[in-house]
């Protein structure tokens, strides 16, 4: 072995955490979005509680937590998911009921208050949602909802970016990235 003392100026390693080791291939930087399908997620701070425009209760459920289900992905955070009590348009149902029912829970919530208690009773309990992909340009708002109309790879799967059609030019693609996000709250076991 040379002596590494002979070599001028040799910096000291970057430090680095064994424990949570970025191997090749692994996850690391590239984060590998789950497919798009049913998944747990777990709700693991209080909602943040806000209205909509037309002033119904609205929380933001974040950050979501994905419950890997021995997969190779990893555990992985939904941020932005906003569920109110508004009917949706000809069903006898809302997203923040959708979303209570998503965990089991058989309550018959009637005003603000019972809907904000249901929903920070369920701190740490699984809820059920179809997830899927969705890509955002901050630019000029084009968005791409859905993983399979995303370009698809030689070995099926889909790639995790898209070039923006508004923003990209021949030589200069501006790149839009996927995001995991809750597409609906669905009963458990549908
Ligand atoms: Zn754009």
């Amino acid at each position: 072995m040379s002596d590494i003392n002979e070599t001028e100026g040799l910096k000291a390693p970057d430090p680095v955490d064994f424990e949570n080791y970025d191997d090749a291939g692994g996850g690391g930087q590239k984060i590998v979005l789950p497919p798009r399908g049913v998944y747990s997620l777990l709700p693991t701070e209080p909602p943040k509680v806000g209205k909509t425009k037309d002033g119904y209760l609205q929380v933001e459920l974040t950050p979501l937590e994905l419950i890997p289900p021995g997969t190779p992905w990893e555990v992985q955070k939904i941020n932005y998911t906003r569920v109110n009590t508004k009917k949706w348009p000809n069903k006898n149902a809302n997203g923040f009921a959708d979303y209570l029912r998503s965990h089991g829970y058989d309550g018959k919530p009637t005003s603000n208050e019972e809907y904000q208690g249901a929903a920070e009773a369920l701190v740490g309990h699984p809820a059920q949602a179809v997830v899927d992909w969705e890509a955002y340009c901050k630019e000029c708002r084009y968005t791409l909802k859905g993983m399979e109309k995303f370009p698809k790879n030689e070995d099926g799967t889909y790639e995790q970016r898209v070039k923006c059609p508004n923003c990209s030019t021949a030589e200069n693609p501006k790149w839009i990235f996927a995001n995991a996000r809750v597409v609906a709250f669905v009963p458990p076991g549908k």
